[in-house]
């Protein structure tokens, strides 16, 4: 069943023949001397069966799940000539961004001196023009007279990298925003490491510009390129977080490792909200990674805990984050998005995200707003929501999406509302389900009795 997420939206998709039951990709990781493709070290895949691996072993790009975003493809055993990787290292350079991020930080400052008539951003190039630019530009959309307030608020100006595969930006709504940044701050944090976050990244970095009393930080680690346009290298690097991999090399590194140290004990917490496709197990490493480098910056290194996160992911992948980390527990608390279709409106035409928090903060401190209709479950010790009813029988909160779950004593735990006991399978399922006996169970929750394609984890949505 490892793998399972992957092969759901993962190298299962680039291959080709994703939700085939018996078999999917499993992710062996990062391999030391993995070949690279313009987005860093490639990772290992390899082919299974039944739960079993076998057959070759192959290198695959990292951030990419579209083969149109990047081919990269290598066999593990396969000898690649000179000439092939002189030719690859030629072509890795030719696809990296055209500015470096120091050129964009003084094309920034030469931007600004700009009297407001003379500010372009070209929205086919998603780039700030200087004057002697334009003419190159001269037939592309542009947009005019670009404000300071449209420069600090660069998700605004950019236009989100919707394509499902690869980038999926899912930009966070005010509301959901400021109930983060509100939260940071209660908690005692002054240093918030924005892993793939630009939104949550902004509020902070253009509150701190014109609050002086603000005393929050934020460092964005992102791979959208796009971001360097607008930030100092000790504010945005680019970063993949599928590898672990820093673009600007060991300065990029030390910028990251520097953000983490803790100066006079000011607090560090590491937001992230990844794409949802998948690759858990390899956003997983990363962040333990970046735990890591937390950990060393630390004086004296001795501290036992866990730097403090936020992983923001939908429900469904509860088991999946624990897996990696025990120490996680899931918030009731409902992200919400500016432009993600899918999840806006429930049936009942309230909104409905299947997006939590996952956090190794302990459950008590994280106060979800009353207002919005979560409360305190003094069993529980945790915010949850006015529907999640707390079970006798389980004795927990035992809803996770918000609806009252009901207590089915053959699965001895409590099932979605929609859901019914069915004999064949021996599980709860929705009534139409079709029975279907596959030893390696569904692909995205891993249960028995459906493939992926009726999980009903994923009906609502
Ligand atoms: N809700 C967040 C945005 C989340 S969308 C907010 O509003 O701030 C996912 C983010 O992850 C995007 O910013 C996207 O550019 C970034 N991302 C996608 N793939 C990535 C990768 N391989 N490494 C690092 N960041 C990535
Ligand atoms: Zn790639
Ligand atoms: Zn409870
Ligand atoms: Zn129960
Ligand atoms: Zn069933």
């Amino acid at each position: 069943e490892g793998g399972g997420d992957m092969a759901a939206g993962g190298a299962g998709d680039r291959e080709g023949r994703c939700g085939a039951a018996a078999g999917g990709l499993a992710l062996l990781g990062l391999a030391p001397g993995a070949p690279s493709c313009p987005h860093g070290p490639a990772l290992l895949f390899v082919k299974t069966s039944q739960g079993k691996e076998e057959g070759r072993r192959f290198y695959a790009c990292s951030a990419c799940r579209d083969r149109k975003d990047c081919n990269f493809f290598q066999w593990e055993d396969e000898k690649v000539s000179e000439t092939r990787l002189a030719a690859r290292e030629e072509y890795n350079r030719n696809h990296q961004p055209f500015f470096t991020h120091r050129q964009n930080v003084e094309r920034y400052k030469n931007f600004v001196l700009l009297p407001l008539s003379k500010r372009r951003f070209c929205q086919e190039c998603q780039q700030l023009l200087l004057p002697d630019e334009w003419e190159k530009h001269s037939d592309h959309q542009f947009l005019c007279d670009i404000s300071t307030a449209q420069l600090k608020s660069p998700s605004r100006l950019l236009y989100p990298l919707e394509n499902k595969k690869t980038n999926a930006q899912y930009l966070f709504a005010d509301r959901s925003c400021q109930f983060l940044l509100d939260l940071i701050i209660d908690l005692g944090f002054r240093r918030v490491l924005s892993v793939g976050t630009p939104r949550l990244h902004e509020i902070i970095q253009s509150k701190a510009s014109q609050e002086e009393d603000f005393r929050v930080r934020s460092l964005l680690l992102d791979i959208d390129f796009r971001y360097s346009q607008f930030y100092a290298e000790d504010e945005f690097c680019h970063y993949n977080m599928f590898n672990h991999y820093f673009f600007g090399g060991e300065a990029a590194r030390e910028t990251c490792r520097k953000f983490l140290y803790q100066h006079n004990g000011e607090r560090v917490i590491m937001v992230t909200d990844p794409p949802f496709g998948g690759l858990v197990e390899a956003l997983a490493s990363s962040f333990k990674k970046l735990m890591a480098m937390w950990k060393e910056a630390e004086e004296g290194g001795h501290n036992s805990q866990e730097m403090p996160t936020f992983w923001i992911f939908p429900y469904f992948f509860e088991s999946r984050i624990l897996e990696f980390f025990p120490s996680f527990s899931m918030m009731d608390y409902q992200v919400d998005y500016d432009n993600h279709a899918l999840y806006k409106h429930g049936k009942t035409g309230r909104r409905q995200s299947p997006v939590r928090i996952f956090t190794n903060l302990t459950p008590s401190m994280i106060v979800l707003p009353v207002e919005e209709g979560y409360r305190f479950c003094t069993m529980c010790q945790r915010y949850v929501s006015s529907g999640n009813q707390h079970c006798e029988i389980c004795n927990s909160c035992t809803s996770k999406d918000g609806r009252q779950w009901k207590h089915c004593v053959l699965c001895k735990k409590c099932v979605k509302p929609s859901w019914f006991h069915c004999s064949n399978c021996n599980c709860c399922a929705l009534r139409n389900h079709t029975c279907e006996k596959t030893d390696a169970g569904c692909f995205v929750c891993g249960k028995a009795g459906h493939k992926r394609s009726t999980c009903p984890s994923l009906s609502h949505a």
